[in-house]
Order: structure tokens, then C-alpha cells, then sequence
């Protein structure tokens, strides 16, 4: 049987340790210096307007000061731009976060890149050759930390990641070799994708596909990361077949409560981050 890597531990962990910061950043600094994040969502979906609570619950449990802008499906995207570049100038403000999916007459390439990079909570903006690539996209990053909490260590071993997404399955690719894996990311162009997957120590799955990754794609021992969010019936459903996979690997993350709950405790990782760096500036 398969050690199952349970996020919401872990992210309980995470968050304990953002808690204990942001109280030392008030400590040291004084209560102006509090991390905040303004979360802005646009349209009524269930699943992010859903998203978007967890998430400001999570700020107000870790000493975040969340702020909800809601708009509505008809905004205009010049409008949320507008919106976007006024937060970015308004100093009181540490992080920005837009949920996505925006509707369809948003560019949703333009928004993010919309969003200031030392405001930028998601870390989509984080580039690697900067000094600031400690603020990096949520996803990639929680992965990490659950590998290492995990006890797996990636240096030297061959890891796959399906998809190349620029917000997963790519800066996921660079977080690997930052740390010393070697690396195959497949995608859908990519021919006989299992002779890949079957070569993997470490299997990162980000597809949006349910149960994409099945048994026979696997190798004996592995170590796989399900990323994949997708709904059946309403209910989560990972892009890895648990009940096939399951069986043969080492260690695997479940969905609902694997990288999801890691996720959103990266993104308060990240806005401790900003607000340290703002205090920093101010000095
Ligand atoms: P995305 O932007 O749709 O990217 C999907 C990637 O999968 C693309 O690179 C695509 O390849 C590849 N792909 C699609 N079909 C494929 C196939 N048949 N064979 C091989 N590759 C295929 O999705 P994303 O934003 O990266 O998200 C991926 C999944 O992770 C989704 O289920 C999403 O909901 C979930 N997610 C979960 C969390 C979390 O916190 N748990 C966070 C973010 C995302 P091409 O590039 O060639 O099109």
C-alpha cells in the first residue's frame, strides 16, 4: 500500500508558520505592516466564488487581512484593468489576487500580467532569473514542500511532468531543476506519453483530464502528484486513477486533500513574502 501524502497536514504546518510571521512582522513593524491580499472575482461561478472564501478564511486564520472586491460577470476588461492598476499604485496594498477562470471577453493573459510582480501572489510573474523567484507560483511550489516534508529527494532522479501550463506544468519543470532533477515534461503533442510516465521516480500530473494517468502508466515504487482538479458529478476528482495507481507506487497525494489545500496555503507563503519585501522597501 501506498503512503497517501496528506496536504492538509502539511498545509496546517505551512499556515502555522505563516501565522507565527505575520505576528512578527507586526511585532517588529507595527500593525500598517500586516500582510493584506485584496482577492478580486469576477462573475457569480459557484466553484470560485467558493474558492475565493476559503481562501480569505484562510488570510483571516493566518493573520492576512483580506479584502473581497466581487464584480460582475458583465465587467468590461478595460474596467478591471483599471481596477487592477489602481490597486497597484495604492501602497496600502501588499498582494493581488484574480481568480480565475475570468469570463470569456477577459483576456486572461493580459490580467495577470496585469498585476504588479512585488504584488503578485499567485507568482505568475515570477521569473527565474531574478532574485525573487522565492515568491513562486503557488502550485510548483507547494509540490515541493510536499516532496521534501515527504522525505522524497529529487537530485539526480528522473522526473515527469504532464502538462506545461505557464502556471503549473512549466514552472513546475524549473522548480525541479532548480533542484538538481532531471526532467521530461510531456504534453499533448507528445507521442507514446506512458513510455515517458513509465520512466518516472517522481510523477507530476497536471493535465485537467480525470483519471488520465492510469496503472499500467506507472512505474513500480514511484512517487506520483496528482495536481489535476476536475468535477464528476460535482465531486473532485484527481487526473490519476487512484484505485489503479494506487496499488503499484510508493507514495501518492489524493484529491481532494493533496496539492489543493497546499495550494492555497502557498499562496499565504507568498503574501507574507510581499509584505515582508514592502517593509523591506520602506525601511
Ligand atoms: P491547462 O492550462 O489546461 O494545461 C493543461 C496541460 O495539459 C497542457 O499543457 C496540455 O498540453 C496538457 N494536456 C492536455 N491534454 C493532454 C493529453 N491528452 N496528453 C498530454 N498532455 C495533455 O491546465 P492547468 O492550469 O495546468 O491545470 C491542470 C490541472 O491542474 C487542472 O485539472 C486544474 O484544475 C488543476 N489545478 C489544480 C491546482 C490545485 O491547487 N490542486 C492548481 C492549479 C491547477 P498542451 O500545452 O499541448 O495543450
Amino acid at each position: 500500500m501506498a503512503f497517501i501524502i496528506d496536504g492538509k497536514a502539511i498545509a496546517n504546518k505551512v499556515k502555522a508558520e505563516v501565522a507565527e510571521g505575520s505576528e512578527r512582522l507586526v511585532r517588529e513593524f507595527g500593525e500598517e505592516a500586516r500582510p493584506n491580499m485584496t482577492l478580486i472575482e469576477v462573475g457569480s461561478d459557484a466553484v470560485s466564488k467558493k474558492l475565493v472564501g476559503m481562501k480569505a478564511n484562510d488570510c483571516e486564520m493566518t493573520g492576512i487581512v483580506p479584502t473581497v472586491i466581487a464584480l460582475s460577470e458583465s465587467t468590461t476588461e478595460e474596467k478591471l484593468l483599471r481596477l487592477i492598476d489602481r490597486l497597484n499604485r495604492d501602497d496600502d496594498v501588499r498582494a493581488i489576487l484574480c481568480q480565475l477562470p475570468l469570463p470569456e471577453h477577459i483576456s486572461t493573459k493580459k490580467v495577470l500580467a496585469a498585476i504588479a510582480p512585488e504584488k503578485d501572489v499567485d507568482g505568475f510573474s515570477a521569473r527565474i532569473d531574478s532574485d525573487d523567484y522565492d515568491v513562486a507560483a503557488c502550485t510548483p511550489a507547494a509540490v515541493m514542500r510536499m516532496l521534501r516534508e515527504s522525505g522524497v529527494e529529487v537530485a539526480g532522479k528522473h522526473c515527469v511532468v504532464v502538462g506545461r501550463s505557464n502556471i503549473v506544468g512549466k514552472p513546475m519543470a524549473i522548480q525541479l531543476l532548480l533542484n538538481d532533477a532531471t526532467v521530461t515534461v510531456c504534453h499533448s503533442k507528445t507521442e507514446n506519453i506512458a513510455e515517458h510516465t513509465r520512466r518516472a521516480d517522481v510523477l507530476i500530473v497536471a493535465v485537467g483530464r480525470a483519471h488520465f494517468i492510469t496503472g499500467d502508466m506507472v512505474k513500480e515504487g514511484a512517487v506520483v502528484i496528482d495536481v489535476g482538479m476536475n468535477y464528476i458529478d460535482g465531486r473532485p476528482t484527481g487526473d490519476v486513477d487512484f484505485a489503479s495507481v494506487e496499488p503499484k507506487v510508493s507514495m501518492i497525494t489524493p484529491v481532494p486533500g493533496g496539492v489543493g489545500p497546499m495550494t492555497r496555503a502557498g499562496l499565504l507563503v507568498n503574501a507574507l513574502k510581499l509584505a515582508e519585501r514592502a517593509c523591506e522597501r520602506n525601511k
